[in-house]
């Protein structure tokens, strides 16, 4: 790209962005990303200055973003970031968190490093392999999600942090909306919402700041910003659920067409659900007959218990790190239910 940026009209374009039809330079770039960013977070009132906020950072290019992002705007003695490692052969994920560590450090942030192992008792892939040696077929990425979420989760609350915020990217965000549209999972939909509540006093709210940021621009910002580009691939990868690769891959072919199909589906989204996700209940789920932690009513395990038990773990060991945490009541919430 020779000419220059539409923005400012002096600094040579590096970027088309495709979604606005504008060349910008490597400062409008970095700018633009960063205001819709923070955008998003004060029109949902995401958090507020001198909240304690959880970062779930992974070590991946998302991640630098939003350590970028967040460290730039948010007091960094209020930022807790977790590292999880998944424990699966081969994925090398010791250096990328310890680059990620380092590259934390210089914002001011500590990163704690934990692993599934240590939560749970068993690396992720103990878990698999003990599912599919009794021929119970759950897909890896299930027990991943579920296990980090919960891991997140304890540390928020051991934290007292008033958020949990992750990564999540826009292409993120518009695939699980509509994989939930397609297995009709309303409330999964209604959930995702920024202005949903969280079900439970014991789940601390989740909240994602990059939800209008497309894949392509964190990984531009990250190359843009000299982060690490480079992701250690998940062995698992390939054995994703089928749906979302699907959905993935269509809604690439609509973005390619129709480039800001993605943003604008998001948005309506955000319209319409709206009046949905401030009346949805606070309170929806039971406790976990095992472990005490959310759980939905009609069940007695809650989703992490029942897949342990799947792979033959029947008394999990959850960490004694959280002992306690259960009982504690939930964060302060703007809604005020803790
Ligand atoms: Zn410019
Ligand atoms: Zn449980």
């Amino acid at each position: 790209m020779s000419s220059v940026c539409d923005v400012c009209g002096k600094r040579p374009a590096v970027v088309y962005q495709a979604h606005t039809g504008r060349k910008l330079c490597r400062e409008c770039f970095l700018n633009d990303v960063r205001a819709r960013a923070i955008r998003e977070i004060k029109r949902w009132r995401m958090f507020e200055e001198g909240d304690t906020l959880l970062l779930g950072l992974s070590g991946g290019k998302d991640s630098y973003v939003l350590l970028d992002i967040l460290a730039r705007t948010h007091d960094p003695g209020k930022i807790v970031a977790v590292s999880i490692i998944e424990g699966i052969p081969g994925y090398n994920r010791e250096e990328d968190i310890d680059r990620l560590r380092r590259v934390a450090r210089d914002y001011g942030v500590d990163v704690i490093v934990t692993s599934i192992r240590e939560y749970t008792g068993h690396s992720l892939a103990e878990m698999v392999l003990r599912a599919w040696r009794r021929k119970v077929r759950v897909s890896p990425c299930t027990y991943c999600g579920i296990s980090r979420r919960r891991i997140l989760n304890m540390y928020a609350r051991m934290y007292g942090a008033r958020r949990t915020v992750t990564a999540h990217n826009l292409d993120d965000e518009v695939q699980t909306a509509v994989v939930n549209l397609l297995r009709g999972d309303r409330i999964g939909l209604i959930r995702l919402h920024p202005l949903a509540p969280p079900a439970s006093p014991l789940i601390v709210p989740r909240v994602k700041p990059l939800r209008k940021v497309y894949e392509w621009e964190t990984a531009t910002y990250a190359y843009l910003m000299g982060f690490p580009m480079q992701e250690t691939e998940c062995m698992f990868i390939n054995m994703a659920p089928t749906l979302r690769a699907r959905v993935r891959e269509a809604l690439y072919q609509a973005e390619t067409v129709r480039p800001g199909s993605l943003l604008r589906m998001l948005e309506a989204l955000d319209t319409i659900l709206a009046p949905l996700a401030v009346e949805a209940p606070r309170d929806a789920l039971g406790r976990c007959s095992r472990c005490g932690e959310p759980t939905s009513p009609s069940r007695s395990l809650c989703k992490l218990c029942e897949l342990l038990e799947k792979a033959g773990v029947e008394k999990p060991v959850y960490s004694h790190l959280f002992a306690g945490s259960t009982i504690k009541s939930g964060p302060t919430h703007s809604g005020g239910e803790g």
